[in-house]
């Protein structure tokens, strides 16, 4: 059953069809897809959507498809951790992963966006898709074209790190590298969707794309036991999927699927590309754009599309935004790795960081449910943790050379620090 019916602006109202639009053609405001909710009552219920596959097409109802899935048949309904270790060493009663470094088949929480946007595609007739990227979103739209059977543009700065040029290259696009920063090869773009009429995912595609970031949402709630945990914290690039949690959250409010418990969300950025940050701390609606400088490469989006929209989330939530600097970054990376065994990408980083300095200031209370989303996978950014990690001591192949390793480790105390801690538990 579909329940999507077309799209409308968001600032002046013009309802439009179902088509290749992403602004207005009378104010230039943003097109949102628009659902008829009263249809859904009764009929997209939590047994429904229970009874769907193990993807995020289990919330199809809630997608803004017409037609059958076409791509991410395996993406989505990535785990939901209760992580006990990082509990204890940050001394708060409650806290969960929502872990999309584990998202199927590129690692990171784009999937979620470009199985949508290609579905959509393919339904209004496209051959050819395409994106402007920090390097995620180019690995997943290549992939997912790749399955599809579509032919693949990518366009990327031209200084990303080798793991997310590789992770796109292996599937085939033909890739291009701008040289300038991510807001140039978004402006780019534009003018490509325009001549070249192809959907360029995250452009002219923009309004069913966005959507799928809600399956994050979703699957928080129903994973937590159909709750929300009571503060969110989300990275801020772009500024789509911070906003889209907001409304999956609505949405499961208004659809009288889960309580309403006043769910907080929270912006984390990097202290170097930090515009949303600034004015949520400003108390503005405007976004002052920025020149990014941080290794968060994959967040470091200076004039962010949707930042306003973030602005307004934030707000009518009741949350806030905090950012964490590069240092920061890279010990937060290393802390979940110790601490939960999840190795996480700067992106992941920033908002864990962001989520301690939220705790440490008081702004998220320490006996509250805490969710922090992690967003991309540290196995494509390795450049950014090999100076950190001391390469291991190579010894010959004899037991007497271990023997004196091992020596040489318990006298500088060296293997007192591996002792466990406590037990995790599982997922509730
Ligand atoms: C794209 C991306 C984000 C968030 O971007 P938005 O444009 O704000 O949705 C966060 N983390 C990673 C790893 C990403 O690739
Ligand atoms: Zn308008």
């Amino acid at each position: 059953m579909a329940y999507v019916v077309g799209l409308r602006c968001r600032e002046c109202g013009k309802e439009y069809p179902q088509k290749g639009v992403h602004v207005c053609e009378v104010c230039f405001g943003p097109l949102e897809v628009q659902y008829d909710y009263a249809r859904m009552k009764g009929k997209v219920t939590r047994e429904s959507i229970e009874r769907g596959p193990r993807s995020l097409w289990r919330y199809r109802d809630l997608l803004p498809i017409n037609a059958e899935p076409r791509a991410g048949l395996y993406s989505g309904y990535t785990p939901l951790r209760r992580a006990h270790h990082l509990e204890k060493i940050l001394n708060v009663r409650e806290l969960y992963i929502k872990d999309d470094s584990a998202n199927y088949p590129t690692w990171s929480y784009k999937e979620r966006v470009v199985s949508v946007a290609i579905t959509k595609a393919l339904e209004l007739g496209y051959h050819t898709v395409g994106c402007a990227s920090t390097g995620n979103l180019a690995n997943s739209v290549a992939a997912h074209a790749a399955v599809a059977g579509m032919k693949a543009f990518v366009m990327i700065p031209h200084d990303l790190e080798q793991g997310k040029v590789l992770g796109s290259l292996i599937f085939g696009p033909t890739m291009v590298r701008i040289q300038g920063n991510y807001d140039d090869v978004n402006r780019l773009c534009s003018e490509i969707a325009d001549k070249y009429k192809w959907a360029i995912v995250n452009v002219n595609l923009r309004p069913f794309y966005t959507e799928g970031a809600k399956t994050f949402g979703y699957e928080i709630a129903e994973q937590l036991g159909w709750k929300f945990p009571q503060h969110t914290v989300c990275p801020t690039a772009g500024g789509t999927i911070l906003p889209k949690i907001h409304k999956a959250y609505q949405e499961l409010i208004d659809l009288g699927l889960v309580e309403d418990n006043a769910p907080k969300i929270y912006s984390a950025q990097a202290a170097g590309c930090n515009p949303v940050v600034e004015a949520i701390r400003a108390g503005r609606d405007l976004i002052k754009p920025q020149k990014p400088k941080t290794i968060a490469k994959s967040i470091a989006i200076g004039n962010p599309a949707d930042g306003f929209y973030v602005v307004q989330a934030v707000r009518q939530s009741g949350g806030w935004a905090m950012d964490a600097t590069d240092p920061e970054i890279i010990d937060a990376i290393k802390l979940l790795a110790k601490a939960e065994g999840i190795w996480t990408e700067p992106a992941g980083g920033t908002t864990l960081a962001a989520a301690i300095k939220l705790i440490a200031s008081g702004r998220i209370p320490r006996d509250e449910s805490i969710c922090v989303c992690i967003t991309g996978n540290g196995l494509k950014t390795t450049e950014v943790v090999a100076d950190q990690l001391d390469m291991p001591t190579s010894i010959p192949a004899k037991l007497d050379a271990f023997d004196a390793f091992i020596a040489e480790l318990d006298g500088a105390g060296g293997t007192r620090e591996l002792e466990p801690l406590a037990a995790g538990g599982p997922t509730p």
